[in-house]
């Protein structure tokens, strides 16, 4: 253990060997955080079963620090997108993400959870958890074995392990915005795109209204040619 965090250039005497280590706060920082993911209990569909196999004993990922998968957001560090994103649930998933405290990290757990899957062009699904979230990992399948979903987990570790204590965004002086929760109606509106949607409607209005007066001019000239 103390090798891995041990920086290079400085050799530890024997009878220190695993008792003492120099090293940088980056390095210390990030073993600390990467060795104790709590990820966020909770699953969506069918990639679910797979999470909970891997909690389970035979692959286990609390060898990887992560024994506790906590029933609630504030003591989560990773969520796992495990399952298809429908358009009800979004709303719920983003309100999730918001409560979870910096720093946090969200992995996309196969097909569904990463593009929309099988049902990517269907009325009720969103084509990706990360339309929505900033995802850190992408894992593929249909479902993803066990395998893939340590593999993922172990990829994120990796990214932890390459962070700065100086650029992480929850260290930066500017305020973090929560992400704005989506809006289901007829169908779901991120508030993001209000503005864009705003344009878009007022754009059609003024086509549809051209087209009618337009019309009404066609009808007219029509009407006086019959008359003369
Ligand atoms: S990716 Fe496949 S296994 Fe996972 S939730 Fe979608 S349909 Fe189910």
């Amino acid at each position: 253990m103390t090798d891995e965090l041990n920086s290079q250039g400085y050799d530890i005497p024997p009878e220190l060997n695993g008792q003492v280590t120099i090293t940088t706060l980056d390095k210390i920082y990030n073993w600390g955080r990467r060795s104790s993911i709590w990820p966020m209990m909770f699953g969506l569909a069918c990639c679910a079963i797979e999470m909970i196999c891997t909690a389970a004993g035979r692959y286990d990922f609390s060898r990887f620090g992560m024994e506790v998968m906590r029933p609630t957001p504030r003591q989560s560090d990773a969520m796992i997108v495990s399952g298809t994103v429908t358009k009800k649930m979004i709303p719920q998933i983003v309100r999730l993400y918001n409560q979870m405290a910096e720093p946090k990290y969200v992995v996309a757990m196969g097909a569904c959870a990463s593009g929309g899957g099988p049902f990517k062009e269907g009325y009720n699904v969103v084509s990706g958890v990360d339309k929505y979230l900033p995802v850190d990992v992408y894992i593929p399948g249909c479902p993803p074995t066990p395998q893939a979903l340590m593999h993922g987990l172990i990829t994120l570790q990796e990214k932890i392990d390459k962070q700065s204590i100086r650029t992480v965004r929850w260290y930066q002086k500017e305020a973090i915005e929560p992400i704005p929760v989506p809006v289901l109606g007829p169908d779901i509106m991120d508030p993001r795109q209000y503005e864009q949607i705003r344009k878009l409607s007022q754009q059609k209005l003024a086509e549809e209204s051209q087209v009618e007066q337009n019309d009404s001019l066609d009808t007219g000239e029509a009407n006086d040619v019959e008359r003369s």
